[in-house]
């Protein structure tokens, strides 16, 4: 069975204000959504950023699948690495690490492999799951993703979730989110405030939820001295600590230092990573994402690695649609030593999607496995179409947290090693 066409349709969506180390979400959210359509008139999904740098590589890279097998894992790998060439993308924001080129091939690769995935599903009658080596858990367990946030956007009415910076905001939002989804464990997203005052909303969170595991994740806001300063502050209060200080060799002094595993998803990114962030002893869990680890079948293989190296494994988010949630659930059901909550940014989206809703759904914090063969999802082709539309009015064309804040606090500095 063979591609004979791929259609990109970039999206847009509106997103809450939602603080970070690099300044705060912007009114929309963007992504891509990519259809690869097969000579026997299977058509499957995939998605991915949203980002005109990626967009456009994602546009150089389609045509020179068309032809390929579905099958053809490594053959399609070897022509989106030809159509990349030596081109290496630095997201904006900073949020996930530093750039490479095995990155930037993996993160274009990855939305075409879902969706070949997504077709050799649904020619066998199976989920994605199965073809990753069968489910090991019937659901999938994600975190509530907390966030320090305005109450709405400058000059915009205040959202549903209202403002959250303090202690009482934060427990006031896993309140809400706990009690819509069921979720079993917290994640607070910091590096916004003070590293008092976060510390303050963990301990608020252990209070308000004391059975619920917590983590925090300031997006190495903090230098490996603070870093140590809170982990122990925070010692038998943590699951784990992510990402608290820049780089292998800062994670690396600090995780000896604190009673807590540390966690990555920025200071290992790709896989020439893995050999130094080993050796050094700089992490202890791995946020895996297929968005930029090459898909799924490739993040089974990081998975294999990190049960032989000892790394214990989690899931990443970032701001997604319904087609990444159902590739995040058919992934993590798959992998055995998946052992934390993944993260989703879900609870943000209000509603809004592309997918025809129903074969997702949150029970007791889990997105049980979808039935349907594939990834288990359909595209809402008016849904589809409505977003495409945002994107077209919206007048974003890439994400840049840090831009947004300097129209509200033009003194503002992205917070890298700052506290
Ligand atoms: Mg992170």
């Amino acid at each position: 069975m063979r591609i004979r066409e791929i259609k990109l349709t970039p999206v847009a969506f509106r997103d809450p204000p939602l603080l970070n180390a690099s300044g705060v979400h912007e009114p929309w959210a963007l992504r891509t959504v990519v259809e690869v359509l097969t000579d026997e008139g299977l058509t499957g999904l995939g998605e991915t950023y949203g980002d005109r740098s990626h967009l456009e590589r994602l546009r150089t890279a389609a045509p020179a699948l068309v032809g390929l097998d579905v099958h053809a894992h490594h053959a399609q790998y070897a022509r989106v690495a030809g159509a990349v060439g030596t081109d290496v993308f630095v997201d904006q924001h900073g949020l996930t690490g530093a750039g490479s080129n095995q990155k930037t091939v993996d993160a274009v690769f990855s939305p075409f492999e879902v969706a070949c995935l997504d077709i050799r599903g649904k020619a066998a009658g199976l989920r994605v799951a199965d073809l990753l080596g069968g489910p090991v858990r019937d659901a999938v367990p994600y975190s509530a993703y907390l966030f320090y946030k305005w109450a709405g956007h400058p000059d915009a009415e205040e959202d549903r979730f209202g403002a959250a910076l303090d202690p009482e905001g934060i427990v006031a939002q896993a309140r809400l989110l706990v009690g819509e989804y069921g979720f079993g464990s917290i994640k607070l997203k910091g590096g916004v405030l003070p590293p008092d005052q976060e510390i303050a909303a963990v301990h608020a969170l252990r209070d308000a939820f004391p059975d619920l595991p917590l983590r925090i994740d300031p997006n190495a806001a903090w230098t490996p001295d603070t870093s140590i300063r809170v982990g122990r502050e925070l010692a038998g209060v943590l699951e784990y600590l992510e990402d608290p200080t820049p780089e292998i060799d800062g994670m690396a002094r600090v995780a000896p230092e604190v009673p807590m595993k540390l966690a990555t998803n920025m200071c290992v990114v790709t896989h020439e990573h893995l050999p130094p962030a080993i050796a050094k002893g700089a992490v202890g869990v791995l946020l895996t994402d297929h968005h930029y680890w090459g898909g799924l079948l490739r993040s089974t293989q990081v998975a294999a690695l990190c049960a032989t190296f000892g790394l214990e494994l989690s899931m990443h988010s970032n701001t997604h649609l319904g087609i990444s949630l159902a590739a995040m659930t058919q992934l993590a059901a798959a992998v055995p030593n998946l052992t934390h909550a993944c993260d989703t940014h879900t609870p943000w989206q209000q509603g809004q999607d592309v997918v025809v809703p129903g074969a997702l759904r949150f029970v007791d914090g889990a997105v049980p496995l979808p039935a349907a063969p594939g990834l288990g999802v359909e595209l809402d082709r008016a849904a589809l179409a409505e977003l495409h539309e945002n994107y077209l009015r919206c007048g974003i064309e890439r994400r840049d947290d840090t831009a947004y804040m300097r129209r509200t606090d033009p003194a503002f500095q992205p917070k890298r090693a700052y506290w």
